[in-house]
Protein backbone atom coordinates (compact mmCIF):
# COMPACT_ATOMS: atom_id res chain seq x y z
CA UNK A 1 0.00 0.00 0.00
CA UNK A 2 1.50 3.29 -1.43
CA UNK A 3 2.25 5.43 2.06
CA UNK A 4 0.68 8.54 3.17
CA UNK A 5 2.74 12.06 1.51
CA UNK A 6 2.63 14.97 3.94
CA UNK A 7 4.72 18.52 3.32
CA UNK A 8 5.40 20.42 6.20
CA UNK A 9 6.86 23.81 5.80
CA UNK A 10 8.78 25.34 9.06
CA UNK A 11 8.82 29.14 9.35
CA UNK A 12 11.59 31.39 10.11
CA UNK A 13 11.56 31.35 13.73
CA UNK A 14 10.88 27.53 13.50
CA UNK A 15 14.53 27.28 11.79
CA UNK A 16 16.44 30.22 13.51
CA UNK A 17 18.91 28.43 15.63
CA UNK A 18 20.62 24.79 15.21
CA UNK A 19 18.90 23.98 18.30
CA UNK A 20 15.46 25.54 16.44
CA UNK A 21 16.76 23.21 13.34
CA UNK A 22 16.79 20.31 15.82
CA UNK A 23 13.49 20.62 17.11
CA UNK A 24 12.15 20.79 13.14
CA UNK A 25 13.96 17.42 12.80
CA UNK A 26 12.14 15.68 15.56
CA UNK A 27 8.88 16.81 13.89
CA UNK A 28 9.65 15.59 10.97
CA UNK A 29 11.39 12.17 12.39
CA UNK A 30 7.64 11.63 14.42
CA UNK A 31 5.74 12.38 10.54
CA UNK A 32 8.31 9.74 8.95
CA UNK A 33 8.10 7.11 11.88
CA UNK A 34 4.17 7.52 11.75
CA UNK A 35 4.86 6.01 8.16
CA UNK A 36 4.72 9.07 6.12
CA UNK A 37 6.85 10.13 3.06
CA UNK A 38 7.72 13.75 3.89
CA UNK A 39 8.68 16.75 2.23
CA UNK A 40 9.57 19.47 4.38
CA UNK A 41 9.93 23.30 2.85
CA UNK A 42 11.99 25.73 4.88
CA UNK A 43 12.36 29.33 5.19
CA UNK A 44 15.10 31.82 5.74
CA UNK A 45 16.49 31.81 9.37
CA UNK A 46 14.60 34.46 11.21
CA UNK A 47 15.97 37.63 10.43
CA UNK A 48 17.88 36.63 7.63
CA UNK A 49 15.57 38.12 4.39
CA UNK A 50 15.64 41.24 5.84
CA UNK A 51 19.40 41.33 6.59
CA UNK A 52 20.16 40.44 3.28
CA UNK A 53 17.87 43.23 1.79
CA UNK A 54 19.40 45.54 4.16
CA UNK A 55 22.86 44.37 2.30
CA UNK A 56 21.30 45.02 -0.99
CA UNK A 57 20.07 48.46 0.09
CA UNK A 58 22.93 49.65 1.25
CA UNK A 59 23.90 49.46 -2.76
CA UNK A 60 21.08 50.55 -4.07
CA UNK A 61 18.23 51.93 -3.14
CA UNK A 62 16.05 50.18 -6.24
CA UNK A 63 18.50 47.14 -5.95
CA UNK A 64 18.64 45.33 -9.95
CA UNK A 65 15.65 42.52 -9.54
CA UNK A 66 17.37 39.75 -10.87
CA UNK A 67 20.18 40.43 -8.11
CA UNK A 68 18.29 40.57 -5.63
CA UNK A 69 16.39 37.07 -6.15
CA UNK A 70 19.75 35.70 -6.26
CA UNK A 71 20.85 37.32 -2.65
CA UNK A 72 17.62 36.66 -1.09
CA UNK A 73 17.58 33.04 -2.35
CA UNK A 74 20.77 32.45 -0.84
CA UNK A 75 18.81 32.59 2.90
CA UNK A 76 16.24 29.53 2.16
CA UNK A 77 19.70 27.35 0.92
CA UNK A 78 21.75 27.72 4.43
CA UNK A 79 18.67 26.65 6.46
CA UNK A 80 17.64 24.03 3.77
CA UNK A 81 21.18 22.46 4.18
CA UNK A 82 21.34 22.70 8.35
CA UNK A 83 18.58 20.80 8.72
CA UNK A 84 19.26 17.88 5.79
CA UNK A 85 22.96 17.79 7.84
CA UNK A 86 20.29 17.66 10.98
CA UNK A 87 18.47 14.83 10.29
CA UNK A 88 21.28 12.79 8.43
CA UNK A 89 23.48 13.04 11.84
CA UNK A 90 20.16 11.79 13.46
CA UNK A 91 20.19 8.99 11.08
CA UNK A 92 17.94 9.75 8.29
CA UNK A 93 18.30 10.02 5.07
CA UNK A 94 17.53 13.16 3.68
CA UNK A 95 18.30 15.33 0.42
CA UNK A 96 17.78 18.96 0.13
CA UNK A 97 16.90 21.06 -2.70
CA UNK A 98 17.07 24.65 -4.01
CA UNK A 99 13.83 25.61 -6.06
CA UNK A 100 15.59 25.03 -9.35
CA UNK A 101 16.73 21.40 -8.41
CA UNK A 102 13.03 20.99 -7.10
CA UNK A 103 12.30 22.13 -10.93
CA UNK A 104 9.81 25.22 -9.32
CA UNK A 105 9.12 26.99 -12.67
CA UNK A 106 8.07 30.51 -12.32
CA UNK A 107 7.03 33.71 -14.28
CA UNK A 108 9.72 36.05 -15.13
CA UNK A 109 8.45 38.52 -12.23
CA UNK A 110 11.29 38.43 -10.26
CA UNK A 111 10.91 39.66 -6.43
CA UNK A 112 7.30 38.41 -6.66
CA UNK A 113 7.18 35.79 -8.85
CA UNK A 114 4.29 33.45 -8.99
CA UNK A 115 4.51 29.25 -9.86
CA UNK A 116 3.54 27.98 -13.40
CA UNK A 117 4.32 24.40 -12.21
CA UNK A 118 6.90 21.84 -10.60
CA UNK A 119 8.06 18.89 -12.60
CA UNK A 120 8.01 16.74 -9.20
CA UNK A 121 10.00 14.14 -10.75
CA UNK A 122 13.25 14.88 -9.12
CA UNK A 123 11.21 14.64 -5.53
CA UNK A 124 9.57 11.65 -6.72
CA UNK A 125 12.50 9.56 -7.25
CA UNK A 126 14.15 10.76 -3.96
CA UNK A 127 11.42 9.67 -1.89
CA UNK A 128 11.19 6.36 -3.58
CA UNK A 129 14.32 5.75 -2.32
CA UNK A 130 12.79 6.54 0.93
CA UNK A 131 14.68 9.91 1.55
CA UNK A 132 13.44 12.71 3.54
CA UNK A 133 12.95 15.68 1.05
CA UNK A 134 14.08 19.38 1.94
CA UNK A 135 13.49 22.67 -0.68
CA UNK A 136 13.63 25.65 -0.07
CA UNK A 137 11.35 27.60 -0.15
CA UNK A 138 10.86 31.02 -1.56
CA UNK A 139 12.12 30.38 -4.20
CA UNK A 140 11.76 29.25 -8.09
CA UNK A 141 13.42 29.57 -11.37
CA UNK A 142 11.95 31.12 -14.84
CA UNK A 143 12.30 29.80 -18.26
CA UNK A 144 15.24 31.31 -18.77
CA UNK A 145 17.14 29.47 -15.91
CA UNK A 146 17.24 32.81 -13.64
CA UNK A 147 16.50 32.34 -9.73
CA UNK A 148 13.29 34.04 -8.94
CA UNK A 149 11.24 34.52 -5.72
CA UNK A 150 7.38 34.78 -4.87
CA UNK A 151 7.47 37.82 -2.71
CA UNK A 152 7.99 37.81 1.37
CA UNK A 153 5.98 35.46 3.00
CA UNK A 154 6.37 33.21 -0.32
CA UNK A 155 7.43 29.66 1.53
CA UNK A 156 4.30 29.18 2.79
CA UNK A 157 3.28 29.24 -1.44
CA UNK A 158 6.14 26.79 -2.39
CA UNK A 159 4.94 24.15 0.57
CA UNK A 160 1.02 24.57 -0.77
CA UNK A 161 1.87 24.60 -4.22
CA UNK A 162 4.23 21.26 -4.08
CA UNK A 163 1.64 19.75 -2.19
CA UNK A 164 -1.00 20.47 -4.56
CA UNK A 165 1.42 18.97 -7.68
CA UNK A 166 2.61 16.17 -5.19
CA UNK A 167 -1.12 15.54 -4.13
CA UNK A 168 0.04 15.22 -0.82
CA UNK A 169 -2.30 13.94 2.09
CA UNK A 170 -2.18 17.21 3.97
CA UNK A 171 0.23 20.33 4.01
CA UNK A 172 1.03 21.95 7.87
CA UNK A 173 2.09 25.10 7.76
CA UNK A 174 4.00 25.09 11.25
CA UNK A 175 4.90 28.19 12.36
CA UNK A 176 5.37 30.44 15.86
CA UNK A 177 1.77 30.70 16.99
CA UNK A 178 -0.27 27.69 17.32
CA UNK A 179 -3.15 28.75 14.50
CA UNK A 180 -5.20 30.99 12.43
CA UNK A 181 -6.49 33.34 15.56
CA UNK A 182 -9.45 36.33 14.97
CA UNK A 183 -6.63 38.83 15.21
CA UNK A 184 -2.52 38.94 15.32
CA UNK A 185 -2.40 37.16 19.07
CA UNK A 186 0.34 39.41 19.56
CA UNK A 187 -0.93 42.84 19.24
CA UNK A 188 -4.67 41.72 20.61
CA UNK A 189 -4.06 39.38 23.52
CA UNK A 190 -7.92 38.77 23.37
CA UNK A 191 -7.84 37.28 20.02
CA UNK A 192 -8.87 33.33 19.98
CA UNK A 193 -7.90 30.63 17.67
CA UNK A 194 -10.42 29.27 15.13
CA UNK A 195 -9.99 25.61 14.86
CA UNK A 196 -11.68 26.36 11.15
CA UNK A 197 -11.76 28.97 9.48
CA UNK A 198 -13.11 29.18 5.66
CA UNK A 199 -11.53 29.72 2.19
CA UNK A 200 -12.83 32.89 1.43
CA UNK A 201 -12.77 34.29 5.18
CA UNK A 202 -8.61 33.17 5.11
CA UNK A 203 -8.25 34.81 1.88
CA UNK A 204 -9.34 37.82 2.71
CA UNK A 205 -7.71 37.89 6.23
CA UNK A 206 -4.64 37.06 4.35
CA UNK A 207 -5.08 39.41 1.79
CA UNK A 208 -5.53 42.54 4.30
CA UNK A 209 -2.08 41.80 5.96
CA UNK A 210 -2.39 38.83 8.31
CA UNK A 211 1.06 37.62 7.42
CA UNK A 212 0.00 34.11 8.92
CA UNK A 213 -0.58 32.56 5.78
CA UNK A 214 0.94 34.04 2.54
CA UNK A 215 -2.05 35.36 0.15
CA UNK A 216 -1.06 33.59 -2.84
CA UNK A 217 -1.18 29.94 -0.87
CA UNK A 218 -4.49 30.16 0.01
CA UNK A 219 -5.69 30.81 -3.03
CA UNK A 220 -3.80 27.62 -4.91
CA UNK A 221 -5.28 25.58 -1.73
CA UNK A 222 -8.54 26.92 -2.06
CA UNK A 223 -8.56 26.08 -6.21
CA UNK A 224 -6.65 23.12 -5.65
CA UNK A 225 -8.67 21.30 -2.66
CA UNK A 226 -5.07 20.92 -0.62
CA UNK A 227 -5.98 20.03 2.68
CA UNK A 228 -4.26 22.84 4.82
CA UNK A 229 -3.71 23.10 8.18
CA UNK A 230 -1.55 25.83 10.69
CA UNK A 231 -0.26 25.22 13.43
CA UNK A 232 2.67 25.49 16.19
CA UNK A 233 6.37 24.32 15.89
CA UNK A 234 6.57 24.54 19.47
CA UNK A 235 3.37 22.63 20.85
CA UNK A 236 1.92 19.69 19.99
CA UNK A 237 -2.22 21.36 19.50
CA UNK A 238 -3.83 20.60 16.25
CA UNK A 239 -3.80 24.20 14.50
CA UNK A 240 -6.23 25.28 12.39
CA UNK A 241 -7.54 24.22 9.73
CA UNK A 242 -8.56 25.87 6.73
CA UNK A 243 -11.20 23.79 4.72
CA UNK A 244 -14.71 25.03 3.48
CA UNK A 245 -15.83 27.54 0.25
CA UNK A 246 -18.96 29.76 2.17
CA UNK A 247 -17.77 32.63 4.46
CA UNK A 248 -19.01 31.79 7.73
CA UNK A 249 -18.98 34.55 10.63
CA UNK A 250 -20.85 38.20 10.50
CA UNK A 251 -17.12 38.83 11.31
CA UNK A 252 -14.76 36.91 11.92
CA UNK A 253 -11.40 38.70 12.36
CA UNK A 254 -9.03 41.56 12.27
CA UNK A 255 -6.60 42.03 9.66
CA UNK A 256 -3.74 44.60 10.50
CA UNK A 257 -1.35 45.46 7.46
CA UNK A 258 1.84 48.02 8.79
CA UNK A 259 4.53 49.85 6.43
CA UNK A 260 2.01 51.44 3.83
CA UNK A 261 1.66 55.01 2.75
CA UNK A 262 -0.68 57.06 0.97
CA UNK A 263 0.69 59.17 -1.74
CA UNK A 264 -1.16 62.33 -2.99
CA UNK A 265 -1.15 63.56 -5.83
CA UNK A 266 -3.33 66.05 -8.16
CA UNK A 267 -6.55 64.11 -9.62
CA UNK A 268 -5.54 64.00 -13.42
CA UNK A 269 -2.06 62.65 -12.79
CA UNK A 270 -4.59 59.28 -11.28
CA UNK A 271 -4.76 57.64 -14.46
CA UNK A 272 -1.35 57.78 -15.50
CA UNK A 273 -0.19 57.01 -11.58
CA UNK A 274 -2.16 54.03 -12.39
CA UNK A 275 -0.50 52.86 -15.51
CA UNK A 276 3.24 53.46 -13.49
CA UNK A 277 2.04 51.10 -11.30
CA UNK A 278 1.07 48.53 -13.31
CA UNK A 279 4.28 48.53 -15.33
CA UNK A 280 6.03 48.12 -11.98
CA UNK A 281 4.04 45.33 -10.52
CA UNK A 282 3.15 47.91 -7.98
CA UNK A 283 -0.05 46.88 -6.09
CA UNK A 284 -3.15 49.81 -5.35
CA UNK A 285 -4.57 49.29 -2.36
CA UNK A 286 -6.91 51.92 -2.11
CA UNK A 287 -7.74 55.18 -4.03
CA UNK A 288 -9.08 57.89 -1.55
CA UNK A 289 -10.66 60.88 -3.73
CA UNK A 290 -11.09 64.22 -1.75
CA UNK A 291 -12.11 67.65 -3.53
CA UNK A 292 -8.43 69.04 -4.49
CA UNK A 293 -6.36 65.57 -4.33
CA UNK A 294 -6.19 61.90 -4.75
CA UNK A 295 -4.30 59.40 -2.04
CA UNK A 296 -3.08 56.39 -3.86
CA UNK A 297 -2.38 53.97 -0.85
CA UNK A 298 0.41 51.72 -1.62
CA UNK A 299 3.24 49.34 0.29
CA UNK A 300 5.79 51.59 1.52
CA UNK A 301 8.51 49.07 -0.38
CA UNK A 302 7.43 49.94 -3.34
CA UNK A 303 7.37 53.80 -2.97
CA UNK A 304 10.74 54.19 -3.75
CA UNK A 305 10.44 52.04 -7.24
CA UNK A 306 7.68 54.64 -7.98
CA UNK A 307 9.46 57.70 -7.19
CA UNK A 308 11.74 57.16 -9.31
CA UNK A 309 9.55 57.79 -12.41
CA UNK A 310 7.08 59.93 -10.60
CA UNK A 311 8.19 62.13 -8.25
CA UNK A 312 7.40 65.40 -10.16
CA UNK A 313 3.56 64.47 -9.64
CA UNK A 314 3.20 63.29 -6.23
CA UNK A 315 2.85 66.05 -3.81
CA UNK A 316 3.42 64.59 -0.28
CA UNK A 317 3.50 60.81 1.11
CA UNK A 318 2.66 60.18 5.06
CA UNK A 319 3.21 56.37 6.49
CA UNK A 320 -0.32 54.47 7.61
CA UNK A 321 -1.08 51.74 8.47
CA UNK A 322 -4.38 49.27 7.12
CA UNK A 323 -6.93 47.79 9.83
CA UNK A 324 -9.64 45.39 8.17
CA UNK A 325 -12.18 43.61 9.45
CA UNK A 326 -13.62 40.65 7.79
CA UNK A 327 -16.89 39.07 7.81
CA UNK A 328 -20.20 38.67 5.79
CA UNK A 329 -21.66 41.64 7.79
CA UNK A 330 -19.45 44.59 7.65
CA UNK A 331 -21.65 46.96 5.73
CA UNK A 332 -23.14 48.28 9.24
CA UNK A 333 -19.86 49.02 10.97
CA UNK A 334 -18.97 52.01 9.52
CA UNK A 335 -20.62 54.80 12.39
CA UNK A 336 -20.03 52.13 15.07
CA UNK A 337 -16.38 52.22 14.48
CA UNK A 338 -16.21 55.91 13.89
CA UNK A 339 -17.92 56.46 17.35
CA UNK A 340 -16.07 53.96 18.80
CA UNK A 341 -12.28 55.00 17.57
CA UNK A 342 -13.24 59.00 18.43
CA UNK A 343 -14.08 58.41 21.68
CA UNK A 344 -10.88 57.22 22.02
CA UNK A 345 -9.19 60.10 20.51
CA UNK A 346 -8.13 58.24 17.40
CA UNK A 347 -8.91 59.51 14.08
CA UNK A 348 -9.33 57.20 11.01
CA UNK A 349 -8.71 58.58 7.69
CA UNK A 350 -10.89 56.81 5.18
CA UNK A 351 -12.98 53.87 5.74
CA UNK A 352 -12.95 51.52 2.07
CA UNK A 353 -15.87 48.75 1.82
CA UNK A 354 -15.41 46.22 -0.11
CA UNK A 355 -17.46 42.82 -0.47
CA UNK A 356 -16.12 40.76 2.61
CA UNK A 357 -14.28 43.52 4.37
CA UNK A 358 -14.03 47.04 5.95
CA UNK A 359 -10.18 48.48 5.93
CA UNK A 360 -9.72 51.65 8.00
CA UNK A 361 -6.99 53.38 6.79
CA UNK A 362 -5.31 55.54 9.76
CA UNK A 363 -2.32 56.59 11.55
CA UNK A 364 0.60 53.71 12.27
CA UNK A 365 0.67 55.23 16.10
CA UNK A 366 -3.15 54.57 16.74
CA UNK A 367 -3.59 51.10 14.56
CA UNK A 368 -2.77 48.43 17.82
CA UNK A 369 -4.78 50.17 20.16
CA UNK A 370 -7.81 50.51 17.11
CA UNK A 371 -7.63 46.77 16.75
CA UNK A 372 -8.22 45.92 20.16
CA UNK A 373 -10.68 48.23 20.63
CA UNK A 374 -12.73 46.64 17.77
CA UNK A 375 -11.68 43.04 18.73
CA UNK A 376 -13.40 43.87 22.07
CA UNK A 377 -16.85 45.53 20.32
CA UNK A 378 -17.25 43.30 17.27
CA UNK A 379 -15.80 39.75 18.51
CA UNK A 380 -15.08 39.25 22.34
CA UNK A 381 -18.55 40.82 22.86
CA UNK A 382 -20.36 39.11 20.58
CA UNK A 383 -19.41 35.77 21.79
CA UNK A 384 -20.22 36.74 25.54
CA UNK A 385 -23.64 37.06 23.88
CA UNK A 386 -23.71 34.42 21.81
CA UNK A 387 -22.36 32.05 25.02
CA UNK A 388 -25.19 33.55 27.53
CA UNK A 389 -27.86 32.60 24.68
CA UNK A 390 -26.48 29.34 24.37
CA UNK A 391 -26.69 28.82 28.49
CA UNK A 392 -30.09 30.18 28.43
CA UNK A 393 -31.11 27.90 25.79
CA UNK A 394 -29.80 24.84 27.99
CA UNK A 395 -31.69 26.63 30.86
P1 LIG B 1 6.72 32.24 9.57
O1 LIG B 1 8.08 32.83 9.71
O2 LIG B 1 6.54 30.96 10.33
O3 LIG B 1 6.26 32.15 8.15
P2 LIG B 1 5.15 34.66 9.92
O4 LIG B 1 5.82 35.68 10.77
O5 LIG B 1 5.19 34.84 8.46
O6 LIG B 1 5.74 33.23 10.34
O7 LIG B 1 3.63 34.46 10.35
C1 LIG B 1 3.30 34.18 11.68
C2 LIG B 1 2.92 35.46 12.39
O8 LIG B 1 1.73 35.95 11.82
C3 LIG B 1 2.57 35.29 13.86
O9 LIG B 1 3.73 35.36 14.65
C4 LIG B 1 1.61 36.45 14.11
O10 LIG B 1 2.25 37.53 14.76
C5 LIG B 1 1.19 36.91 12.72
N1 LIG B 1 -0.26 36.97 12.51
C6 LIG B 1 -0.91 38.00 11.93
N2 LIG B 1 -2.22 37.79 11.89
C7 LIG B 1 -2.43 36.58 12.45
C8 LIG B 1 -3.61 35.80 12.69
N3 LIG B 1 -4.82 36.23 12.34
N4 LIG B 1 -3.47 34.60 13.29
C9 LIG B 1 -2.25 34.15 13.65
N5 LIG B 1 -1.10 34.85 13.45
C10 LIG B 1 -1.19 36.05 12.85
N1 LIG C 1 12.42 34.22 3.84
C1 LIG C 1 11.35 34.86 3.11
C2 LIG C 1 10.83 36.06 3.89
O1 LIG C 1 11.34 36.36 4.96
C3 LIG C 1 10.24 33.92 2.75
C4 LIG C 1 9.46 33.32 3.90
O2 LIG C 1 9.89 33.42 5.05
O3 LIG C 1 8.40 32.76 3.64
O4 LIG C 1 9.93 36.72 3.44
MG1 LIG D 1 5.39 33.54 6.85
Amino acid sequence: MKKPLIVQKFGGTSVGSIERIHTVAEHIIKAKNDGNQVVVVVSAMSGETNRLMELAKQVDSVPTARELDVLLSAGEQVSMALLAMTLNKLGYAARSLTGAQAHIVTDNQHNDATIKHIDTSTIAALLEQNQIVIVAGFQGINDNGDITTLGRGGSDTSAVTLAGALRADECQIFTDVDGVYTCDPRIVKSAQKLMVIDFPSMEEMARKGAKVLHLPSVQYAWKNNVPLRVLSTFNTDDGSLVKGEECQSDICGLAIQRDMCVIKIEKEALASLKKQCQMLGVTIWNVIEHAEWVGVVIKHDAYARLELVFNDKIRNSEPVSLLTAVGLQVEGLIERSHTLLTEQGIEVEHYALNVRSLMLVLSPEYVDKAANILHDAYITSAQAVECQQKQAFLG
